[in-house]
């Protein structure tokens, strides 16, 4: 069978421990078998960040923003343990922080859907995809604590004008103050980002925030994605999706009430209670893929979990593993299948789609890792190894073939 051809290359950003070992396995099997592909190569395994000096995560950050799409395993953000057991220079700060702020995007977490692994919301059938906001409010607070009666003000100092100031609360007794802030550039690329998803993936984008309450803060926040969206509501239009604003508490009601398909964007501290809510709702982390996406629409695909601590060193001792790679994969085709669009080339996204479906079908048939099993209705008898999955995916996309 001819290869197909990908016109554009693929940055490829490669990780460790158990997902580094998928990874290969995913493109040994399911990918260069099949893709006449350049991958640029950025190994982003903890050594090699070390023996760089850490340039290597730069330098891959800057290649996602040339060439445009990127696929990543997942990586270790190394704590002092993992200084001892990889021997390393320091511990190196997190490349997915690094890379967020190269690309100034936004990452939304996406759950793949199957039948036979039922939602915990009953009426949830399709993807609930969350978009938080990675700026600001309490993660950047200054807070006091207030230990006897006194006046506390906000106050500004432009500085050109007059100052400013506004009363928070003028203490009886003791109590506590917090000072948070955003910026509204960060604010207009979280918009833009999420509009730029909404838009490639053809779903209705809800935002929330509590303007009824805070007039100026939140209200800032709405006004500025208003505006956004305001600015691109011919290709709403075209694509044939809405963009709603709703208060918080009535698009948390009606989120458990619908049946999905929507992006979700919330503001940083919202994201965070809301994003594990929505995993957790929909069943395991070896089913949730994570994309990266920036205000000039650049896309940067991955798993939403980590590099599998546990099974890596049960895999080390030489024991057999049942690793869910289907994250992984779906970051994988969820790259190719971007780049597929971007390049105008069909036979591309054709291929990405027909692997995730062989995907999904080993699923529906029970073939399944050990994660899953206990999720699943009707609960398959056994389960497949790390490498037996990935097998039974090749194979099934063979037998799916033009
Ligand atoms: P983890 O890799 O997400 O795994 C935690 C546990 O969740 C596993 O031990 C396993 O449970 C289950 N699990 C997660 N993914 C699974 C999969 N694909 N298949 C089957 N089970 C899965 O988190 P961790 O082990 O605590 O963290 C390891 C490293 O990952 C850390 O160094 C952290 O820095 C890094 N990390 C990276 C990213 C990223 O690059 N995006 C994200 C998060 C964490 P059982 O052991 O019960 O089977
Ligand atoms: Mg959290």
């Amino acid at each position: 069978m001819a290869k197909i051809q990908v016109n554009t290359p693929i940055v490829e950003l490669d990780g460790d421990e158990m997902t580094r070992i998928i990874w290969a396995m995913i493109k040994e099997k399911l990918i260069l078998p099949f893709l006449d592909v350049d991958l640029k190569y950025f190994d982003l395994g903890v050594q090699k960040r070390d023996e760089t000096d850490d340039r290597i995560t730069s330098e891959a950050g800057q290649a996602i923003k040339h060439y445009g799409v990127g696929v990543k395993c997942a990586t270790i953000t190394p704590d002092a343990e993992r200084v001892t057991e990889y021997r390393l220079k320091k511990e190196w700060p997190s490349p997915n922080g690094q890379i967020r702020s190269i690309l100034d995007g936004t990452v939304f977490r996406k759950p793949i859907i199957v039948h036979n692994i039922r939602p915990a919301v009953r009426s949830w059938k399709k993807p609930i995809i969350i978009g938080r906001h990675a700026y600001g409010d309490i993660y950047r607070g200054v807070e006091l604590k207030v230990d006897r009666p006194g006046k506390v003000e906000l106050v500004y100092t432009p500085t050109d004008g007059p100052e400013s100031r506004v009363l928070v609360h003028d203490f009886k007794g003791p109590g506590v103050v917090m000072g948070i802030h955003n910026l509204e550039k960060s604010i207009r690329s979280f918009a833009r980002s999420c509009i730029n998803y909404a838009l490639s993936e053809r779903i209705d984008l809800w935002f929330s925030m509590k303007d009824t309450i805070s007039k100026k803060y939140h209200a800032f926040f709405k006004a500025v994605f208003a505006e956004e969206a305001e600015a691109r509501k011919p290709d709403f239009e075209k694509a044939g999706i809405r963009y709603r604003y709703m208060l918080i508490d009535d698009a948390a009601a009606q989120m458990m009430k619908s049946e999905g398909n929507m992006l979700w964007a919330v503001s940083n501290y919202d994201g965070d209670v809301f994003s594990d809510v929505v995993a957790s709702g929909f069943g395991s982390l070896g089913m949730m893929t994570s994309v990266l996406v920036s205000p000039d629409g650049k896309f940067e695909f991955e798993a939403a979990h980590g590099t599998v601590r546990r099974h890596y060193y049960e895999h080390l001792k030489g024991h057999p593993t049942s690793t869910n790679s289907v994250a992984s994969i779906f970051a994988w085709t969820g790259g190719i299948k971007k780049r597929g669009e971007l390049d105008g080339t069909p036979a591309v996204v054709a291929f990405a789609e027909r692997v995730e479906q062989a995907v999904i079908g080993c699923i529906e048939a029970g073939i399944v890792t050990k994660d899953l099993v206990a999720l699943m209705d009707p609960q398959p008898v056994g389960h497949q190894s790390t490498e037996g999955f990935i097998d039974a995916v090749a194979e099934r996309f063979k037998r799916s073939g033009p």
